[in-house]
């Protein structure tokens, strides 16, 4: 049998080596002029009142108007763009494609735009469970997955087969972080019944600590894509470090369709993995105790135990879950906290022994409703809850802490890119 074929370009500019890219894996072999084609670029969210840096974290515009391009001059004319954005509180994603430049391929090329949130779903019947999936996804011929060659926090990589949780509607992606499975054993399942026929994977940057802004970014240079969605993903996983079997969804969905994961049994064409494999961290590390971050401890907090967010803490959460821990350092004056512990997510029970118990996100609310270990409840129900509502209820417990140091950090993160070489704007901003 023939090897999937995955070819690594170095990325010289958007047009020529997405062009390289996709001769070098024959990736519109399977292409047919009349066939309705739908890009899904990773475009998982946006910040519009604070700095927002999207290295690493979003789909670069280049390469999505690259790509449009090319289909355009090789006679394809049914073409939509789509993704579903994170919608708290509301959908953005129209106003993300007017920042991001994507209104300039509606009017040149007649490319759809569309929100997922705003439109129709379906439910689709994956055997142990249903989800409900785009109907834009559904009624394609054939996908073009666009990926960030990114890490993440919860699942070490996030790569083509992770963007198409982008697809569900916000309560399927929730389904998706169960209290009783795993996240790496639900999304993989779309790809069963998605006409997913090429994937490229965004290699511009590469991001450590993804999925979100507060990672950080690398400029990488590659652009690796193949009509062999998994083939693509354990060569981007490779790329950044990691191995594909140890990849809890990589490796599930191998196992669904007798796979392996092995790096022998792919025929790489273009640039030698081995040169440009270079390890980024996914996570955040943690105290031994469970206590809250590392840099928690070296900053000398203590009277806080912040318990580490586990994989069913679903992207609402997740987004908060560092505005959280900023918001909390910015209330230590060097004093020990008064005996709090947080809990989140739909697994985490609160311990004895504390004197408030933090339950973050309506999930831990709901868990731990009547649970006899905890003496003074402070209960975040939002879903997910908003700074101003963490703000407010800490005060309870005599913890005051101050947004505008978030604020602060928020442009920290921002502007640490300003005095690093090729961190472009123009790459996004079309
Ligand atoms: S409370 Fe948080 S973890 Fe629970 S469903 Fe809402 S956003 Fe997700």
């Amino acid at each position: 049998m023939s090897k999937p074929v995955v070819s690594v370009v170095a990325y010289k500019d958007p047009y020529h080596s997405l062009r390289e890219a996709l001769e070098l894996c024959d990736g519109l072999r399977d292409f047919d002029k009349s066939h309705k084609i739908l890009i899904k670029p990773n475009l998982v969210s946006w910040d519009f009142e604070l700095p927002f840096p999207p290295f690493g974290v979003i789909t670069t515009s280049a390469v999505v108007f690259a790509l449009v391009r090319i289909l355009h001059e090789e006679g394809f004319r049914n073409i939509t763009i789509g993704e579903g954005p994170l919608a708290i509180p509301k959908p953005k994603g129209r106003a993300m494609f007017k920042t991001l430049g994507y209104e300039k391929l509606r009017d040149n090329y007649g490319v759809e735009l569309i929100d997922f949130n705003e439109d129709k779903f379906e439910e689709v019947d994956f055997g142990n469970f249903k989800l409900s999936v785009a109907r834009k996804v559904l009624e394609a011929d054939k996908i073009i997955n666009l990926p960030v060659l990114k890490t993440h926090n919860q699942c070490k990589v996030s790569l083509g087969i992770k963007n198409l949780k982008g697809c569900l509607n916000r309560k399927s992606k929730m389904f998706c972080h169960g209290k009783d499975w795993s996240l790496d054993h639900t999304f993989p399942h779309l790809m069963r019944k998605l006409p997913v026929a090429l994937t490229v994977i965004d290699g511009i940057f590469t991001l450590a600590k993804g999925p979100g802004h507060t990672g950080y970014a690398y400029r990488k240079n590659l652009l690796i894509a193949s009509r062999d969605a998994l083939a693509c993903d354990v060569v981007g996983a490779e790329l950044m470090g990691y191995r594909a079997a140890e990849v809890g969804h990589l490796k599930y969905f191998a196992g669904l369709n007798n796979r392996d994961t092995d790096l022998a049994g792919i025929e790489i064409r273009g640039e030698d993995v081995e040169k440009h494999r270079s390890y980024i961290d996914y996570d955040w590390e943690w105290t031994v105790d469970d206590t809250g971050p590392i840099g928690f401890q070296r900053r000398g907090i203590t009277g806080l135990a912040i318990r580490k967010y586990d994989d069913s803490l679903c992207t609402g959460c997740s987004t908060m879950y560092n505005p959280m821990l900023i918001m909390f350092m910015s209330a230590f004056k060097g004093k020990p906290f008064p005996n709090v512990e947080v809990v989140s997510g739909k697994r985490q029970v609160a311990s004895p022994g504390f004197d408030y118990t933090v339950l973050f996100g309506r999930c831990a609310c709901v868990l731990n409703k009547n649970n006899p270990d905890i003496k003074k409840a402070i209960a975040l129900k939002g879903c997910p809850p908003s700074i101003q509502e963490l703000d407010e209820a800490l005060k309870e417990a005599g913890i005051f802490c101050d947004y505008n140091e978030y604020v602060k950090y928020r442009h920290y993160i921002f502007n640490r890119y300003k005095k690093e070489d090729g961190f472009d704007l123009g790459l996004y901003l079309m």
